[in-house]
């Protein structure tokens, strides 16, 4: 190498399916010094963090933590601890998240009972119910909430409410959805839950929100064998992020936590409903405006995530040229097909501090000069 250059990033919009664009406070709040992760001033604010995921969580869970890794981490996280070798778990399939899901559990030595839907279907009630009658034993349900690579909303609370009468942990995928829709952990029966920093939370990248229940816990510490990971051994990251003494476990990425805390202020103080109703209007007024350009939504009204719209390509139109052009001409991002809607569907996030009139106007005339 021979010139170095401090790298200055291209100003953008992102629309995609995450990160999501960053408010200019939680910037600023990462760019603040860095202080030891055992300082006492660091630890008040581990408090405060948690309190905040409580609240965006709607938990009264203890163990309610950041995993200091991506939204991929806290997945893991949830399945390496509640899942042991032969364990039989329910996957809810409907897309790219509750196929690594599935993966999840056999990498756990698991056994995956997959219900496997139609990739823009929601997974469906009486499936589930099925599937529970016919199998005895089933340890957990697993689902997510906000399928990022269809735009589908799957009916969390009564998958979860019927999982939990038959005995099952639940564990939901909440990357893309916290902080954009309507999710309540507790009053969802909800027992494992990971979420992302990049996605409605409008956070950098890099930091997984976590919440266990009681009944996690307890299954936790039933556990026969040690869990496989030790870095997301919860056992071992309690004594660092939970009440009391503070051990060390591994250094928390302080200016990230610094970030996080301050995207969960942001969403306090606008309130979770009023975050929940604006990215219901603003997604409103997108699809409005993209049929009004002729172009069709993939998923049926009732099952769309309003911070993941998914886009058909009409026919005869370069789906790559038109996310190229986005990008070169007005520097906006939004996300290609994933699997088996690659070529056939644009992803355009609302998310967060993204969700905001000005990117739905902005998205709307780049789209009509993209496509004319
Ligand atoms: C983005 C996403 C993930 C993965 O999060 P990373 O931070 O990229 O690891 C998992 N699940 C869903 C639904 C997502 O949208």
């Amino acid at each position: 190498m021979t010139d170095f250059k401090t790298f200055v990033p291209p100003t953008r919009t992102l629309m995609g399916p995450g990160p999501s664009d960053v408010s200019p406070r939680v910037l600023n709040a990462l760019g603040r010094s860095t202080i030891g992760h055992l300082d006492p001033a660091f630890v008040s604010l581990m408090d405060e963090t948690k309190a905040l995921l409580q609240y965006a969580f709607q938990t009264k869970n203890t163990l309610t933590l950041p995993v200091s890794a991506p939204g991929s981490a806290g997945m893991e996280a949830c399945f390496a601890n509640l899942i042991e070798p032969g364990d039989k778990v329910i996957v809810c399939i409907n897309g790219v998240f509750g196929k690594r899901m599935q993966e999840n559990v056999i990498r756990c030595g698991g056994r995956a009972i997959a219900i496997e839907s139609q990739w823009g279907n929601q997974t469906s009630f009486d499936e589930l119910k099925t599937v529970l009658e016919a199998n005895a034993d089933v340890k957990a349900v697993a689902m997510v909430h906000a399928e990022t690579s269809t735009g589908v909303r799957n009916d969390v609370e009564p998958l979860c409410k019927l999982a939990k009468q038959y005995g099952c942990l639940t564990i939901v995928d909440a990357v893309t959805s916290l902080a954009g829709i309507e999710l309540n952990v507790d009053a969802w029966q909800i027992d494992a839950i990971y979420s992302g920093s990049q996605k409605c939370l409008s956070c950098i990248p890099g930091i997984s929100p976590v919440s266990f229940s009681n009944h996690a816990v307890e299954a936790i510490k039933k556990r026969k064998h040690p869990v496989q990971s030790w870095f997301l051994d919860m056992s071992l990251i309690m004594g660092y992020w939970g009440e009391g003494k503070r051990a060390y476990h591994h250094t928390a990425p302080v200016n990230s936590i610094y970030a996080l805390h301050e995207s969960l202020g942001i969403l306090r103080e606008e309130g979770l409903e009023n975050a929940w109703g604006r990215h219901r209007r603003l997604h409103e007024k997108l699809v409005k405006g993209l049929e009004a350009l002729g172009l069709e939504m993939l998923v049926a009204p009732q099952a769309r995530l309003p911070q993941l719209n998914t886009v058909c390509v009409p026919e005869g139109v370069d789906e790559a040229r038109v996310r190229t052009e986005l990008l070169d001409k007005f520097n906006l991002e939004v996300g290609a097909g994933l699997g088996a809607l690659a070529g056939k569907v644009w992803r355009i996030g609302l998310m967060g501090h993204g969700c905001s009139d000005r990117n739905v106007d902005y998205c709307l005339a780049a789209f009509s000069s993209a496509l004319r």
